[in-house]
């Protein structure tokens, strides 16, 4: 197999069901989670597959709801090899919480992962990568809770995430003995402005060299690796339609059916780990 370079990119999964993404709030209330038929497992599991197929480890960051509900996924995503990591208890959006509600969200997510995978859980990334300028503070709870790395801060201008003048790579934030490694979503520098590269919708709806080219030039240019994310439901053309507007559509339901050809084709043309294996290499 000839990859592009040979940096190892971070692959990362938000393992959540296709009516649990943020912008189906109005759609789909908490209290219809449990009525919808589900599909994170058998998503998940047509990732593991992909994932041993390329002979790549990931991370899978796991909403504590999901895990509760699916205890045996857990545990086959840590007996395969990969890092488990949260993505909270209740996929609430994090500027959305007070302080005291958002650690007990991610403290009860923490212990459910683990004690399902049998595994220390350090990494958290917020549902819509919701750690904003409004929620900074988010960062000194995760610390405190004995998190490692956050992965939430996407710098970039977006109408519902985003810190546009973040750094661009792995970098230390806290302070006071509560330090943990910030870990963004990858983007390129295009005339003065980030542009993500690496996953979801703009790994979806963009053509698929964009990707290929954003992750080449960080590896070759910039000597960086890219952290790359998607959710299960990204592969899953069947997955029952629900009536949202025309933007939301467009973002959730465009290109299903092309995404897993071509996660192979990513898989193919450039070398992955699970992100803690970047972070470390920036602790
Ligand atoms: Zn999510």
């Amino acid at each position: 197999m000839t990859r592009t370079t040979s940096v190892v990119n971070a692959m990362t999964i938000d393992v959540e069901d296709y009516f649990q993404v943020s912008a189906f709030d109005g759609v789909v209330s908490r209290e219809k989670w449990e009525t919808m038929p589900s599909r994170v497992a058998a998503n998940t599991r047509r990732l593991l597959q992909m994932f041993d197929e390329a002979g790549i480890k990931a991370t899978f960051f796991v909403l504590g709801w999901v895990a509760e509900r699916h205890p045996q996924l857990v545990s086959e995503i840590a007996s395969a090899g990969h890092e488990l990591a949260s993505h909270g208890y209740g996929h609430r959006l994090v500027y959305d919480q007070s302080p005291d509600v958002f650690r007990e969200d991610v403290r009860r997510a923490k212990a459910v992962i683990e004690d399902l995978g049998g595994l220390a859980v350090r990494g958290y990334r917020a549902p819509s990568y919701s750690i904003t300028k409004k929620s900074l503070w988010a960062l000194d709870v995760l610390a405190e809770e004995g998190y490692a790395y956050d992965a939430s801060i996407f710098p970039i201008r977006h109408d519902r995430y985003g810190i546009p003048d973040a750094p661009r790579h792995p970098y230390w934030v806290g302070q006071n003995g509560h330090a943990l490694v910030e870990a963004p979503p990858s983007t390129v520098r295009v005339l003065g402005t980030n542009l993500p590269i690496a996953g979801g919708g703009y790994f979806r709806l963009l053509p698929y060299w964009w990707t290929r080219w954003g992750i080449t030039k960080l590896n070759s240019q910039e000597r960086r690796p890219a952290i790359f994310y998607l959710h299960p439901w990204e592969i899953d053309p069947g997955q029952p339609r629900l009536s949202v507007g025309a933007v939301t559509s467009f973002r959730h339901y465009r290109n299903l059916h092309a995404t897993e050809q071509r996660l192979r084709q990513l898989l193919a043309d450039f070398s992955f780990g699970p992100l803690a294996q970047v972070v470390g290499d920036v602790a």
